[in-house]
């Protein structure tokens, strides 16, 4: 039987292969009642489940390539860790003693005692640690079943050209799956701003999320396509079908690969302006790429990876070697370091006392506000970037701005650092650039008074979207309305760059935005002149821009700003997106 599925496309590209479905916590726990004599043994029964798990993680840990980012190692590590622990051990063992009853069932008891008071505290943070209970929990209760750990997450498993169906899948499941060779994936749940989705176009894995139910349609081992342009996943397709996929996936081929010959040619375009385009960058080894694609050097670096995972917040110098291997890497391009961004969607394993309970995380203490409420994690950071400006064209980028006196307190200590440096002697670059992100609403309404203290801006278009629309980038009931063409956020993106332009400082984009093909012509008759995308995306934009005449793309831009009327915006759009000036 042939079928059509639609989620949301959160990773482009096609692609054909068997279905592999990843399952979590579908295992059937029951509850056995033991004699006295049979206690010990059931003991015995869990501390091996518990060592097996831990041998599996090892195992895993051990055969993890090597350039995967220290951030998904300590994550397993994490695990390991938890599995030591006496609430994994001791608990369960005196609930079997004193309830006589099985250990799935006393790891079960456990499980859900932890989880309660998790949900209890309600606290983000200790969500996320829920879902590492589970995971650890899970890989007991495989073993005392005598299940098999999940197939991706062991060793030299066969899972090239397969598909991975999963209910979601977490930054660490999908570097796994790299490493595997897998062809695409399917989630039921996430959508494009996740950092799943960020990293799987990092990856240039094709991906389609927000597909409820994926599971209960979709076979094990069934062959599947995964078009992850427009988001949809077929299945039961006939040989024409399958015939005009394969077709599209290898025009998709040979088109990237036709663009490796611009990755040395000047981004110019064909009105004779001069475009920087900039890569975003997370984790160590993305840095490999920005070179690989001819990035005109780091638009954002997201530092934040370094403090997840962990349970001490990375010293100063441990932030200073960190960004000196980067500039390394970089060979002399600008390198934009982006203070942390911790708080709501990326919460630390640290410093957690001090994030008090939001029912709204993401209007909550996050990024800027945060750091400059916790000096132990901002300080270290600040001093490290501070100090590797001696070393190369670095730059300081602010997130969240929502008022100017953010940013004066952080001159203020940018000042102090600077006047305890140039006291003990310790170099730095006194005009390293500072700028800021425009992600708040109001910061954008007032981009000229930021502009006024700043050395650059860039537009964060993943936040500015969801404050400007009033959702959440993470509910997917609201999804639908994440739409980077609402009149209101272009005016916003639209304001910003007049400001910057106005004060002759630069303006950037450094959200997903950016990186969509859908929107350069757009963004381009918007004045926008600095683009910073994932490095996959790159060469593609640079396509655009060299085949575009911004002039004519103003026009159009202008009119799209003030017309309302859907079929017309649709009919700009799609003038704009062809080329049909
Ligand atoms: C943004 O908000 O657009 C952005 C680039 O930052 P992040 O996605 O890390 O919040
Ligand atoms: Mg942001």
């Amino acid at each position: 039987m042939s079928f059509s599925l639609h989620g949301v496309a959160i990773s482009r590209g096609i692609a054909i292969g068997r279905v592999h479905i990843v399952e979590r916590n579908q295992l059937d726990i029951a509850e056995y009642h033991l004699e006295v004599g049979e206690v010990d043994a059931e003991i015995e029964r869990l501390h091996a489940a518990v060592a097996l798990a831990k041998h599996h993680l090892r195992e895993i840990r051990a055969h993890i390539p090597s350039g995967t980012p220290a951030e998904i190692v300590a994550f397993i590590d994490t695990h390991m860790l938890m599995l030591d622990d006496a609430a994994f051990n001791d608990e369960p063992a005196r609930i079997i003693r004193d309830n006589r009853v099985n250990a799935e069932w006393a790891v079960k008891l456990q499980r859900d005692s932890l989880i309660a008071v998790f949900e209890e505290m309600e606290d983000p943070y200790l969500r996320t640690r829920k879902d590492d209970v589970d995971h650890v929990v899970d890989r007991i209760f495989r073993n005392l079943l005598r299940h098999p750990p999940l197939r991706h997450e062991l060793p030299d498993q066969k899972l090239k050209g397969m598909i991975i169906i999963a209910r979601d899948l977490a930054p660490t499941d999908l570097v796994l799956l790299q490493h595997h060779g897998v062809a695409g994936f399917v989630t039921e749940f996430g959508g494009p701003t996740s950092h799943t989705a960020i990293l799987a176009r990092s990856l240039g894995i094709p991906g389609v999320a927000g597909l409820h139910h994926a599971r209960r349609y979709i076979q094990e081992e069934e062959t599947i396509i995964v078009d992850g342009d427009d988001g949809v996943v077929l299945g039961g397709a006939d040989e024409r079908v399958l015939l005009q996929y394969r077709k599209r996936q290898a025009e998709r081929l040979s088109y990237v690969e036709s663009l490796q010959v611009l990755r040395d040619a000047p981004t110019v375009t064909l009105d004779g302006r001069v475009i920087h385009l900039y890569a975003n960058v997370e984790l160590a080894e993305d840095f490999k790429s920005v070179r690989e694609v001819g990035a005109d050097g780091v638009g954002l670096y997201r530092t934040e990876f370094l403090f997840l995972n962990r349970s001490t917040y990375p010293d100063e110098d441990e932030h200073f070697n960190t960004y000196r291997q980067m500039i390394d890497a970089l060979g002399g391009l600008p390198f934009t370091i982006r203070t942390a961004d911790l708080g709501a969607d990326k919460m630390p394993d640290v410093g957690v006392a001090n994030i008090p309970f939001a029912a709204n995380p993401a209007l909550g203490l996050r990024a800027i506000r945060l750091c400059l409420r916790e000096p132990s994690l901002f300080w270290p950071q600040l001093r490290a970037i501070i100090r590797v400006s001696a070393f190369g064209p670095v730059r300081m980028m602010i997130p969240m701005l929502s008022s100017v006196d953010e940013v004066h307190q952080v001159l203020d200590i940018v000042g102090t650092i600077r006047n305890e440096f140039t006291r003990r002697g310790i170099a730095f670059d006194p005009n390293m650039p500072i700028g800021g992100m425009i992600e708040v609403p109001a910061a954008a309404i007032c981009a000229d008074v930021f502009a006024r203290h700043l050395d650059f801006l860039s537009i964060g278009t993943n936040d500015l979207i969801q404050y400007a629309v009033a959702i959440d980038r993470v509910n997917n009931e609201v999804s639908y309305l994440y739409d980077p063409l609402n009149p209101g956020v272009l005016r916003l993106v639209s304001t910003t760059i007049g400001a910057g332009r106005s004060a002759g400082i630069p303006v950037a984009m450094c959200g997903e935005m950016a990186g969509d093909v859908r929107y350069t012509r757009l963004l381009l008759g918007l004045g926008l002149t600095e683009f910073s995308v994932h490095p996959a995306a790159l060469l593609e934009i640079k396509h655009i821009v060299t085949h575009t005449d911004v002039r004519h793309a103003e026009t159009l831009a202008e009119e799209f700003l003030s017309d309302s009327r859907l079929e017309r915006r649709r009919e700009l759009l799609q003038a704009l997106e062809t080329g049909a000036l």
